[in-house]
């Protein structure tokens, strides 16, 4: 079974809410070009599109992340974003996900899973119900 373990939260909307307007300003424009660069490799990878564009999409996606998270780092700071032992802390924006198996709204596990309780999913508050699903199979 594996092992408990809940990661530290991120809470972007606080963290943002500190930042200056001019630090804003510059992670959101980076932002908005992230966004938009990956519109176009998603379109890129559905549409029969002239090489230059699907080339100078990907090329713009890789430049856009750099930029954004370096961008990040500089404002809003390591000290914020990791846990005291160094370990990065997990977006908010996830929800609520299970200290056991890491599962959210939106990755259940296999077959659906619920709260058992505030950070532990069903799967895992009951993995004998699984071992006995996993009887009836074989
Ligand atoms: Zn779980
Ligand atoms: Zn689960």
């Amino acid at each position: 079974m594996a092992e408990d373990f809940r990661p530290g939260t991120f809470d972007g909307a606080a963290a943002w809410a500190t930042l200056a307007p001019d630090q804003q300003a510059a992670i959101g424009a980076r932002a908005l070009e992230y966004v938009v660069a990956c519109e176009v490799q998603n379109f890129t990878a559905i549409a029969n599109v002239p090489l230059a564009w699907a080339r100078a999409g990907e090329a713009s996606i890789d430049a856009a992340q750099a930029e954004l998270e370096a961008c990040v780092d500089t404002h809003v700071g390591q000290e914020r974003m990791y846990d005291t032992a160094g370990r990065p802390l997990v977006p908010s924006v996830v929800g609520m996900f299970c200290r056991r198996c890491g599962c959210s709204q939106y990755d259940a596990c296999d077959g659906g899973c619920d709260w058992a309780e505030p950070y532990l999913c069903t799967t895992c508050a009951d993995p004998k119900a699984d071992d006995a699903s996993e009887v009836a199979i074989s």
